[in-house]
């Protein structure tokens, strides 16, 4: 019966995502930020900083273009650029987001894909799409129909789309009993953390090496004391000072914002009706997976459960088609 109820529970989670489109998900008002690609990437770190933003659209206004999304995986690849370059310090300074595709290619890394998608299409396709790049954000563009030029709207992000299912559905999410345990949420081998004394610079190495967007900071018994994320950089190199990522992570923690809402910890019990209860009250990037001793268990990202929510007990072929 449990398991009748969760398939019942993602069922009408997933038409739910069917009929409704990304615009859907906007509040009725908000504020977007966009900048410009001639700006220097010094400048952009501080407009991020003053706004409270971690990420933004891009602008390119020789061509009137959408020209991608900056984010803090950005940063972190001018960051690695510097450790390979560090002599040209001076010109990493002159840098402008414009250059941040030939930083890609100098460091060798794939550039991301540039996906966005149309507002007005439904919020399923948006949620497929992310799950397919990875992407942890998504532009909403569109095209203005006088002009013929395109427009960015907004952009989506993991968690408004979770706290909008979260909002709106709590009578499917009600029947997600089963408990983290049994359905395999999350990662529970080969986690990859560090200790307060590590270097930021270690830190930064170990996401990019995994392809992940948080560490769990630990004490020597494998308790958890803090998580480092990847915006985590963007305060540590606001001057400029890329000398100081090799501070240690306890160091750079403190530099967090005062309206930084905090880590959210889960056992392997508890279920994912719980957990949506979480995303509806607060903002959550990630659950780190804990015992009853605050040992570290494992982690579950906002994209581990966009993937259940949405793929779970779907046909394989029908996952490889979209
Ligand atoms: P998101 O894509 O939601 O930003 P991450 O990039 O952090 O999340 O996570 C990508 C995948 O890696 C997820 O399946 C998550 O469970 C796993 N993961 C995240 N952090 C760690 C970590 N420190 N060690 C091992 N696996 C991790």
């Amino acid at each position: 019966a449990l398991d009748r109820e969760q398939m019942q529970g993602l069922k009408g989670i997933r038409e739910f995502l069917k009929v409704r489109t990304s615009y859907d998900v906007l509040p009725l008002s908000f504020r977007l930020v966009v900048l410009d690609t001639e700006l220097l990437i010094k400048k952009s770190l501080s407009i991020l900083i003053q706004n409270g933003i971690v990420s933004a659209p891009l602008w390119d206004s020789k061509t009137s273009t959408f020209a991608g999304l900056l984010t803090s995986t950005d940063y972190i690849n001018v960051i690695q650029y510097y450790c390979q370059f560090p002599h040209e310090i001076d010109q990493v300074d002159q840098f402008r987001l414009s250059s941040l595709r030939d930083i890609e290619r100098a460091i060798g890394v794939l550039p991301l894909e540039t996906v966005s998608v149309h507002p007005m299409r439904p919020l399923y396709e948006a949620c497929r799409r992310m799950l397919k790049t990875r992407a942890r954000r998504i532009p909403l563009v569109d095209v203005d129909d006088e002009t013929g030029r395109e427009m960015v709207v907004s952009v989506i992000t993991q968690y408004r789309i979770l706290k909008f299912i979260a909002v709106n559905n709590e009578k499917y999410t009600m029947l997600l009993k089963k408990p983290v345990r049994e359905i395999g949420l999350g990662t529970y081998t080969d986690l990859v953390t560090a200790s307060m004394s590590n270097s930021v610079l270690d830190v930064i190495h170990l996401m990019v090496k995994h392809n992940i967007s948080a560490v769990p900071i630990i004490d020597s018994e494998g308790k958890v004391l803090n998580v480092f994320e990847a915006v985590d950089v963007i305060p540590c190199i606001r001057d400029g000072l890329y000398e100081e990522l090799t501070a240690s992570v306890g160091d750079a923690l403190s530099l967090r914002p005062e309206d930084f809402p905090g880590i959210y910890t889960c056992s392997e019990d508890d279920r994912l009706d719980a957990i949506f209860d979480t995303i509806r009250k607060s903002r959550v990037h990630r659950l780190i997976v804990v015992d009853d001793d605050n040992h570290l268990r494992g982690i579950i990202s906002l994209s581990d459960i966009l993937k259940y929510v949405l793929l779970y007990g779907e046909e394989e072929d029908d996952i490889r088609d979209t």
